[in-house]
């Protein structure tokens, strides 16, 4: 009789499990269908398994990364439902994102009567982890970091079920030490670093730049900036805003680290597009170092000049790790836990480095 006192919840990856895919979680709690964060694989447009999701009564969403609103293309074939996202993500957004509703980056808004919750989550400009249903509900953590400069962290709230961001997996390495090896890079030459402006990017210009090496921002980092500080108030952290301005106003010319020192920051990420495509056949040909810092694809442009040795990959940390996972569960006390974005090789040596996480789930 006792389990009539308990809310009806369940939890239903469409895409975001067992893999790096796409993010994208079916929760029904209540009798109400939400699902959290619409992803597209970036590298080959890959959706999560709509044909699964049937009626959704809202989509909420994390924050702006392809693989968490790609997905959005796709909204039609689950009923155009509405969809909820913080106003910076909504303002760094394309067309489905923009005439989204607004989800707080730190509050609470009812859905068909269910509590929705949210806090900063450390990763991106507007960047939140949500829970839904309150205590006896579920807390998404989105993508999370706790090492990040300039977007502010909210300690996330408890919860019966737990989906986290476990993508590197049992990696516990600090950010610092890299910091440094790039700065150590960027300070005796050019040094190139394909990022991504919609997060890490502008955090590695206020690293390097508090550290007096010159930077060099391609327009898409700059225009992010200026958008980003133009209505910043909740989303970055204390002072961050006056760090990124002066980032941004001591950025130099190209041609400037070009011909003699420092790091320059080019969108894509990946060197797929953008200026970072341009400059990596000139830094390869020239046999200047670029480091990549986030996991390439395989087959990505990225991938093949790493595996050629010409470029490097080193990790600068955006998501949690596996101290921050151990932190995370302390907090939110889970019955369950869903591990997402991680390989199912990843998931069993994960569990096995979390003690207290419940077996079975
Ligand atoms: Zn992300």
């Amino acid at each position: 009789m006792l389990d009539l006192l308990i809310p009806s919840l369940s939890v239903r990856p469409l895409a975001g499990y067992g893999e790096k895919s796409p993010a994208c979680f079916l929760v029904e709690f209540e009798g109400r269908r939400f699902l959290l964060d619409l992803g597209e694989e970036p590298a080959t447009g890959r959706l999560p398994e709509l044909s699964e999701a049937g009626h959704i009564d809202a989509v909420l969403i994390s924050h702006g990364h392809a693989d968490h609103v790609g997905g959005l293309r796709a909204l039609d074939s689950i009923g155009n439902p509405p969809v909820f996202a913080s106003a910076m993500v909504r303002a760094l957004g394309d067309a489905p994102l923009r005439s989204a509703r607004d989800l707080p980056v730190r509050g609470r808004i009812k859905i068909g009567g269910v509590e929705i919750e949210t806090g900063r989550s450390g990763h991106a400009p507007g960047a939140v982890w949500i829970r839904v249903g309150g205590p006896a509900g579920v807390l998404y953590s989105g993508d999370f970091s706790r090492e990040g400069t300039l977007y502010a962290f909210d300690a996330p709230l408890p919860a019966r079920y737990l989906i986290v961001d476990a993508s590197y997996g049992t990696y516990d390495e600090p950010l610092e030490p890299t910091v440094d090896m790039l700065a150590r890079m960027a300070s005796s030459g050019p040094l190139l670093l394909p990022t991504q402006p919609n997060g890490r990017g502008l955090e590695m210009a206020v690293h390097f730049d508090e550290r007096n090496i010159p930077i060099a921002l391609c327009d898409n980092h700059i225009a992010i900036a200026r958008r980003v500080l133009k209505s910043h108030q909740g989303v970055l952290d204390d002072n961050a805003a006056e760090r990124l301005s002066a980032a941004v106003a001591a950025a130099v010319d190209y041609t400037r680290v070009e011909s003699s020192y420092g790091a320059m920051l080019a969108a894509d990420g990946s060197a797929a597009s953008g200026l970072s495509e341009t400059l990596l056949a000139t830094f390869l040909e020239r046999r200047l170092p670029v480091i990549f810092t986030s996991t390439p694809a395989e087959k990505s442009a990225a991938g093949q000049a790493i595996a050629s040795g010409y470029a490097h990959f080193a990790r600068w940390n955006v998501h949690p790790r596996l101290r921050d996972l151990r932190w995370l569960i302390e907090i939110v006390q889970p019955e369950k836990i869903l591990l997402a974005f991680l390989a199912e090789s990843g998931i069993d040596k994960l569990r096995d480095n979390l003690p207290i996480l419940p077996r079975g789930t």
